[in-house]
């Protein structure tokens, strides 16, 4: 097949913990990731006249350039398994950028794996995920899909069940918050409130949306909230509005709330839309494998 269109999922953390820091300065984290049904489209062909990539972007300013994850997957794939032909890979964003929704992780993931196929590399999934780590910490996990606890620096990862019956609101106000600059000044001996990684585990596999939604928290909400209010305030107007939890993903600034019917999640959004607190606002289902 010569030309393969993908969805690349976004993510969420259901929870975030950092035990520790490492010597090579990276954090160590527990985190529980599950995939989303939403995400960005790739529509990805083969090229046997030229051996060159070329990479156009539609619906957002993310550079159409080598810096872009999708082009940087392409590129490291061609090296890594000797592609004498060329890739075109048109790119339509409608994941939030730097959003906490691993939107740049899931378009590298979604290129190696449509490559893979394309050019039958024959490569296994662990050999994707292990050549994806080079990219960025979240790729494995946008390769695999699905739910898993995330643990070392959040490429080691366990599979688990999906949990479905919910749905989840994401509010992504227009803030822009630095992955590195959240965790710097995270200090870890003053974090209060953590998740419990394990309980939401084993809930997980008993089914238990219940059991799960006790376990969420997301220590890095601690550090953007403080910089950004309307990270609680947007939190707040979830759970007024029928969220039975609501929890920042990744370092932010998306929030989502969890959500038992559409008819409810819909209410909530157009709310908090009115209410100004942001119109950046999404409705998804989870995706399990
Ligand atoms: P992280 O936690 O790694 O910052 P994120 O989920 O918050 O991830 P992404 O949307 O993956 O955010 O974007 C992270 C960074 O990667 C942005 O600063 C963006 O400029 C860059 N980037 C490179 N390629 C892409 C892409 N295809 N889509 C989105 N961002 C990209």
């Amino acid at each position: 097949m010569d030309a393969i269109k993908i969805k690349a999922h976004a993510k969420i953390n259901l929870g975030l913990d950092v035990v520790g820091k490492l010597e090579n300065g990276y954090h160590e984290v527990r985190m529980i990731m599950q995939t989303l049904s939403i995400g960005d489209m790739l529509y990805i062909r083969r090229n046997r006249e030229a051996g060159d990539i070329t990479l156009t972007v539609e619906g957002s300013d993310v550079l159409a350039d080598e810096s872009n994850l999708a082009w940087k997957a392409a590129s490291l794939l061609k090296e890594h398994c000797s592609i004498a032909d060329g890739v075109s890979i048109h790119l339509q964003k409608r994941l939030p950028v730097a959003a906490g929704l691993a939107g740049g992780s899931a378009d590298a993931a979604a290129v190696l794996k449509v490559m893979n196929k394309m050019f039958e590399l024959g490569l296994s999934q662990e050999e994707m995920m292990a050549l994806g780590a080079g990219l960025g910490a979240d790729v494995p996990f946008c390769v695999m899909e699905g739910t898993a606890l995330a643990e070392g620096i959040g490429e080691k990862l366990t599979p688990l069940p999906t949990l479905e019956g919910y749905l989840v609101l994401l509010a992504t106000p227009e803030i822009s918050v630095s992955t590195k600059e959240v965790y710097e000044q995270l200090n870890l001996s003053a974090i209060e409130k953590r998740p419990d990684i394990d309980g939401m585990a084993q809930a997980i596999r008993r089914g238990s949306l219940a059991d799960v939604l006790p376990c969420m928290e997301n220590v890095l909400e601690s550090v953007t909230e403080k910089k950004y209010p309307i990270i609680r305030k947007i939190k707040e107007s979830l759970e007024e509005n029928g969220a039975k939890k609501a929890l920042m993903s990744g370092s932010g600034p998306t929030v989502y709330g969890i959500f038992e019917d559409m008819e409810t999640a819909k209410a909530a959004g157009v709310r908090m839309a009115k209410a100004n607190l942001t119109h950046n606002i999404l409705i998804s289902s989870v995706y399990g494998k």
